[in-house]
């Protein structure tokens, strides 16, 4: 019988626990989504690397390479950048699961080649560079991504939670470089 009510005791207070985690996340949402900021970290170091590489409007260069690391995310439904699409993301989200054909290096590449051929091949390199650094990103998930899609099906995967403690950590690494790279 005490057993029982230790059991139930642990399981309130586990229950207490999931739902503190569940109100601070949602708290915190507005100021730091989940993964979001991450990619754009991950896009605004790609863009300090290889912005000397690159020419044309250093601008068009920032803005192109942060787009390409947070467009593959309009194949998810709740995603800034599906809601930002409006009708183009549900559409999006309605025909390709999330991490299918736009979390592939051939749509990388194709999109990519597309604006290099119509604007600037330059401008075009600086959206595949962003788009991969989302790729990187999302395959050092447990998720993983198929990467190859759709001639290879396998996925790469890596052991950063989304949300948990180790996508805190490289974010902080992250943030570092950024400074020391602008330094
Ligand atoms: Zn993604």
């Amino acid at each position: 019988m005490s057993n029982n009510s230790n059991f139930n005791g642990d399981a309130r207070n586990l229950n207490n626990h999931n739902a503190f985690l569940g109100i601070a996340r949602q708290l915190l949402r507005p100021f730091i989504p989940m993964l979001f900021l991450t990619h754009l970290l991950l896009g605004l170091i790609s863009f300090l690397l290889v912005k000397e590489e690159l020419v044309g409007n250093q601008l068009i260069i920032l803005l192109l390479i942060l787009l390409g690391s947070i467009l593959p995310d309009i194949d998810e439904e709740n995603s800034r950048i599906n809601k930002w699409g409006r009708i183009l993301g549900k559409v999006i989200a309605f025909f390709s699961k999330h991490r299918g054909m736009f979390h592939s290096l051939l749509f990388a590449v194709l999109l990519s080649a597309i604006l290099g051929y119509v604007w600037s091949w330059y401008y075009g390199i600086a959206l595949f560079i962003g788009y991969l650094s989302h790729l990187i990103g999302d395959a050092l998930t447990p998720m993983g991504i198929q990467v190859f899609y759709p001639f290879l099906k396998f996925r790469i995967k890596g052991p950063i939670k989304t949300g948990g403690w180790m996508e805190w950590v490289v974010r902080i690494i992250l943030v570092v470089l950024i400074v020391k790279e602008i330094l």
